[in-house]
């Protein structure tokens, strides 16, 4: 069984509409892919209508934007009541404050880049969760940069005189609200030391245990050698289990389908703790 189970779509910061993630899934020879668009659910329905088609399975999930003490976590949840209250709006809560950063980052970046408030809008295209890889494309239409990641390493990295924060939850809370909502939570590229500077303390993920966390990614291209064992010998100390993924945003990142799996018996986990099924082919 080859499990890729974090992926994002155009309905986030992914370039392949939901119903091309699963034809991109079945040529990467994978049997299960796990959409997991940013703070939205928005892309389940248009993926899960693709499932017979392409042969592939659909895992239900979503990252969830977290911050602890100012340090970004993403927080992978799989499987959870998409009716459920609280998550929903917690999720409603993320994107209206991603949308209010994403205009004043902009409005910081006219100053001195040829971009415009309406050309992220369109770059956005169907997006419902606004990120800083959209305003990387209207700096790349605008012939400013030649890719997102030339944009990420220069006037969108988080140290940026034109950087804003937006509204995050906290982590060990985000653990407990997934909990709450029938789902299944697991900490994304834990120690990712290739995309951000300060990481989450070992602390942290030791009350997010405590709280419901269920696994760690370890396999994950933004963790070098020593990340992925510290990741390993973390999840091992907590009895988590171990994930890995690709993180696919199409054509926006390098991040190829299945480059790294998830092990069988964490998905069998998953469903068994799950409030919703997969959506089998
Ligand atoms: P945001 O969520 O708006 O803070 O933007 C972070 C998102 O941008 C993450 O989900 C990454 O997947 C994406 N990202 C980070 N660095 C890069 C990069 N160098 N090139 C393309 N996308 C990136
Ligand atoms: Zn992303
Ligand atoms: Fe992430
Ligand atoms: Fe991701």
């Amino acid at each position: 069984m080859r499990i890729d189970p974090h992926a994002h779509s155009s309905r986030s910061d992914g370039t392949d509409a939901p119903a091309a993630l699963m034809v991109a899934a079945a040529r990467a020879g994978l049997d299960v892919v796990g959409l997991t668009d940013h703070d939205t659910i928005a892309g389940w329905d248009e993926a899960a209508d693709a499932v017979p088609g392409t042969g592939v399975s659909l895992l239900r999930g979503a990252e969830i934007s977290c911050a602890a003490d100012g340090i970004t976590l993403h927080l992978l949840a799989y499987l959870f009541d998409p009716a459920d209250a609280a998550l929903a709006a917690a999720l409603a809560r993320v994107r209206d404050s991603r949308g209010e950063r994403a205009r004043r980052m902009v409005e910081r970046l006219a100053s001195d880049y040829p971009i415009t408030w309406p050309d992220v809008v369109e770059r956005a295209g169907d997006a419902v969760s606004v990120g800083r890889p959209h305003i990387a494309d209207a700096l790349v239409a605008a012939g400013s940069f030649p890719h997102r990641s030339a944009a990420f390493a220069g006037p969108l990295a988080a140290g940026s005189p034109y950087y804003v924060h937006h509204w995050a939850l906290d982590p060990v809370e985000a653990c407990a609200l997934v909990r709450r909502a029938g789902g299944v939570p697991v900490a994304a590229h834990p120690r990712a030391s290739r995309r951000q500077r300060r990481l989450v303390p070992d602390a942290t993920f030791a009350a997010m245990a405590e709280a419901g966390l269920a696994a760690l990614e370890v396999d994950h291209r933004d963790h070098d050698a020593a990340g992925r064992a510290a990741a390993r010998a973390l999840a091992a100390e907590l009895e988590l289990g171990m994930s890995g993924s690709s993180d696919y945003h199409g054509e926006g990142k390098p991040n190829r389908l299945g480059e790294n799996l998830m092990p069988p018996d964490l998905l069998a986990r998953i469903v068994d703790e799950g409030a919703l099924p997969v959506v089998s082919a």
